[in-house]
């Protein structure tokens, strides 16, 4: 089955007790027995419900892996899998992580003794050489926020596999629509289902796909018994926000890809982010490992400050100030006052995230519109 079609197949099948084509909103606690231990599958809701199974069956398919389990947030997706390890190991991560994993990995699971290390991945050979005896899982993010540098999936998992290291992508910013990291050799995908999987900006939803049985079910047991679940409802607004995730990040793929172009063509702008241009360090990883570039661009200005940043923020109408990405409408943000407040300016600098640093999430309203709003928000000449 070719994507397009799974998105609203894979997994969805018409209820079977009222042949409702759409997945119904089972919006229950418990399932009434026929005898101690005689029931349908469901028992309790913490540990299964109906919505979010067909939830589950559906992205399992959508980035070809064993079995996917749906979470409150991307965060209780995270905490979940760190809790596959133990008091001693060690993550290699990104050093151009998300805030919220870094939090995470450095406020709540160091002092339970699980080290998480942050390296520049640029480079698979050099991941290789940092894997220590203590390692135990590789933690890729790619595209990177808001630098969008891209790292190389395939090379970063060969070099996991010679040591018998597992790995895990958060796919967040690319969607399984772009790509998917099982197929590279991945053993476990994350997402913020909260932007592009939802789409829609109405719902915080975390989702892992395993690629073995043996991780779903590790992360099934620990699920059951923390309890970190989506409610039905949430669920159900995933599930159809999914049925249009090809057509959405197609068209915000374009829309960037144009507006990319028209900044690096403004002579207020330093330098313009995007991994669709060939110029782009690693552009030919992206090129092999994703269908499209994404929807997300950054940029930074001449005027290297943030007074100048926020000249353009408070003048956007449609582009919207705000946190989060991945919906349909178009989002602007600055990083450096914003998401990445709580980093030090001269680390900030350090991986290249200057004062000026704009972040935009690309939506699904017509181009033109889009490049004539930012047009009159930008310097004039
Ligand atoms: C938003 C986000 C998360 C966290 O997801 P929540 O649903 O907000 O908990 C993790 N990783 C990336 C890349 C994100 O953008």
């Amino acid at each position: 089955m070719k994507f397009e079609t799974k998105t609203i197949h894979a997994g969805i099948t018409p209820d079977s007790a009222t042949g409702a084509i759409m997945t119904p909103i089972y919006q229950t606690s418990t399932y009434v027995q026929d005898a101690p231990g005689q029931h349908k599958g469901f028992e309790y809701s913490r540990s299964q419900n109906p919505t979010r199974e067909t939830l589950e069956k559906n992205v399992a398919q959508l980035e070809n892996g064993y079995g996917a389990i749906a979470f409150g947030s991307g965060l209780a997706g995270i905490d979940a899998i760190l809790k596959l390890l133990k008091p001693g190991d060690e993550v290699l991560s990104t050093n151009d992580l998300y805030g919220g994993s870094y939090r995470l990995m450095r406020t709540i699971f160091e002092p339970l003794g699980i080290h998480s290390r942050f390296i520049s991945m640029d480079k698979a050979e050099n991941v290789g050489k940092e894997i220590s005896e203590n390692t135990k899982l590789i933690w890729i993010e790619t595209p990177t926020n808001p630098t969008l540098k891209i790292i190389d999936i395939k090379g970063i998992c060969d070099e996991a596999k010679k040591k018998g290291i597992k790995t895990c992508v958060d796919n967040t910013f690319a969607s399984p629509y772009l790509q998917t990291p099982l197929d590279l050799g991945a053993d476990m995908v994350m997402h913020s289902a909260t932007k592009y999987i939802g789409g829609h900006s109405d719902l915080v939803l975390g989702l892992v796909v395993c690629k073995h049985k043996a991780d779903f079910e590790a992360l099934k047991y620990i699920q059951n018994a923390v309890g970190a679940i989506p409610g039905p409802q949430d669920c159900f607004l995933a599930l159809r926000g999914i049925k249009t995730l090809h057509l959405r990040v197609q068209r915000s793929c374009e829309n960037a890809r144009a507006i990319a172009h028209m900044l690096r063509d403004n002579p207020a702008i330093h330098q313009v982010l995007y991994p669709g241009f060939t110029d782009h360090p690693n552009h030919e990883v992206a090129k092999n490992q994703m269908r499209d570039f994404g929807g997300m661009v950054s940029f930074d200005l001449k005027e290297d400050t943030v007074e100048a940043a926020n000249h353009i923020l408070k003048n956007t109408q449609y582009f919207a100030l705000a946190e989060s990405l991945g919906g349909v409408e178009s989002l602007i943000g600055h990083p450096p006052t914003m998401t990445h407040a709580a980093i030090p300016r001269n680390e900030r600098l350090a991986i290249g995230l200057t004062d000026s640093m704009i972040r935009l999430s690309i939506g699904i309203e017509h181009v033109d519109d889009l490049i004539e709003d930012l047009e009159q928000a930008l310097p004039k000449r």
